[in-house]
């Protein structure tokens, strides 16, 4: 037997690029990598496997950006800030009454990416697929990429960000990598996000507020949710009872609900849900192609019950189903320093501090350890040190986003849009520094990380970039 098809002998691969920073990932971290990266002056390269910028923030359909929880609103990535402005301006995000600034429109965050890292100097490869890495002794220095027609290729570069959610880089240079919860390896729960246009927004309201909904109801930002056994705060339980009743939904289709209106899309809103059930391998290429199949026909069905059932729903359509699944945590890697439970419940602050969050536990599929606001004092806040971006042994990588080193629990505060923006600028930072100090000492060894770049000075950059952070 032979292998056709695939050439990976190193010598023979085409260089596609040649470039300071390549990050792998082009979603909510990386893209915003890419373009800190390239306003340090890096020749920066985003590799995404999808067309379009943004991961799970553009193709899952996730939004609005949960809030930091921190009243005083702090906000360490600039870029973040950057992105929320211009979309606020263009009328594609919005802030509602309760001063809550992340609503914001799914489908129109990549062309605001497009024009953002464009006018930065960012390239960025589309339909790109990292599938090897390059290394010399311990350190990264390149990718190995699948592009589209299948042609396999080599990207040269100084230093790479692994933004893939998945740690897939990392593990691929053989860092040690964390998988699910410590106990048993499971994941979070899986979603597939579905987008429902047609929809009578103020019959929508009126409704809500006739059965005793108290909160989310002013328009346009207008806001439900259903979980089963908590109908005194989400009084549409009982119209999900009652579709259980008629056989029109099945009970995982009501487990968790939750649906959002979208700044710039008139009739529409956008749905956090259905949690696909008995799914907490979101790595099985099997049990994943399967969510997507089981996503859908569980968005039929809560179509149909919405149509039937819910004031305002009669005449929706389906916009659209998320063409990427929604992960909430996968692969973490074993970084310099992983957040613990108690970094979070102490609210304990780092000197290379490059993120703050008061955000809580929230782990979906985990009865009674979910969401549990009241932990840490209100007004007080944890935050992520850069060391948790700095793989434990291997030189020349950063990491950024949900897959950052943090335990399970750590992690499922640490996930939010706005942190994974964080930790992206402050790699883009980190990778732009490192790769103009690997250019003149080009066998530098890699145990050299941490030395290189401090921590305090990525935040030092983020706050002069305009990055607010607040006193410790
Ligand atoms: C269902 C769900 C609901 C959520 N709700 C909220 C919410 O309401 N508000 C909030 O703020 N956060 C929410 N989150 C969390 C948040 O959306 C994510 O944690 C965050 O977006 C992850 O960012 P990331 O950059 O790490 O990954 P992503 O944004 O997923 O980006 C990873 C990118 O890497 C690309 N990629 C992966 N592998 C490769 C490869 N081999 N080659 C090339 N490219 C590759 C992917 O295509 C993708 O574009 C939710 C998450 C989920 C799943």
């Amino acid at each position: 037997m032979e292998i056709r098809g695939l050439t990976l002998n190193l010598a023979q691969l085409p260089v596609l690029a040649d470039v300071d920073v390549v990050i792998a990932g082009g979603g909510t971290a990386g893209s915003v990598a890419g373009i800190a990266a390239a306003r340090e002056g890096a020749r920066a390269l985003v590799v995404e496997r999808y067309g379009a910028l943004g991961g799970s923030g553009s193709l899952a359909q996730v939004s609005p950006l949960m809030s930091l929880k921190i009243p005083e609103k702090p906000e360490p990535s600039s870029i973040n800030g950057l992105i929320k402005q211009r979309m606020m301006k263009l009328g594609l995000a919005a802030v509602d009454q309760n001063g809550q600034d992340g609503w914001f429109n799914s489908a129109m965050l990549p062309f605001m990416l497009d024009e953002l890292i464009e006018s930065f100097g960012c390239d960025v490869l589309y339909d790109t697929t990292v599938i090897g890495v390059v290394m010399h002794d311990e350190e990264l220095r390149g990718l190995v990429v699948q592009t589209r027609g299948g042609g396999i290729g080599l990207i040269q570069s100084a230093c790479v960000i692994d933004a893939t959610g998945d740690a897939l880089i990392a593990k691929l240079a053989g860092v040690k990598c964390f998988e699910g919860r410590e106990s048993d390896g499971a994941n979070q729960s899986v979603s597939l996000r579905f987008t429902l246009g047609g929809i009578d927004l103020a019959q929508l309201q009126s409704f809500l507020s006739d059965i005793g909904q108290s909160w989310g109801l002013g328009l346009p930002l207008l806001e439900t949710a259903s979980v089963w056994g908590h109908a005194d705060v989400y009084p549409l339980e009982k119209i999900f009872r009652q579709g259980m009743k008629k056989g029109l939904i099945h009970y995982e289709d009501g487990k968790y609900f939750q649906a959002f209106t979208i700044p710039g899309m008139g009739a529409a809103m956008t749905f956090n849900c259905p949690e696909i059930p008995d799914m907490k391998q979101a790595l099985d290429p099997f049990k994943t192609s399967r969510a997507y199949v089981t996503g859908r026909k569980m968005t039929a069905r809560l179509h149909h019950f919405l149509k039937l059932m819910v004031p305002g729903f009669a005449n929706s359509y389906l916009l659209s189903s998320g063409p990427m699944l929604g992960i909430r945590e996968s692969r973490r890697v074993d970084a310099v320093y992983n957040l613990s439970l108690e970094d979070y419940l102490q609210c304990r602050k780092f000197k290379d501090g490059i993120a703050q969050t008061a955000y809580p536990i929230d782990i979906h599929g985990e009865e009674g350890v979910d969401y549990q606001e009241e932990d840490i004092p209100k007004g007080d806040f944890f935050e992520i040190p850069f060391r948790c971006l700095i793989p434990a042994r291997t030189g020349r990588l950063l990491v950024a986003g949900r897959c950052i080193g943090a335990s399970f629990a750590a992690q499922s505060a640490a996930r939010i849009q706005p942190v994974c923006r964080a930790t992206g600028e402050a790699a883009g930072i980190g990778a732009a520094w490192l790769a103009r100090k690997y250019k003149p000492a080009a066998q530098r060894k890699h145990s050299a990380t941490a030395d290189l770049i401090k921590g305090s000075d990525i935040r030092a950059r983020m706050i002069a970039h305009g990055g607010i952070f607040l006193k410790k």
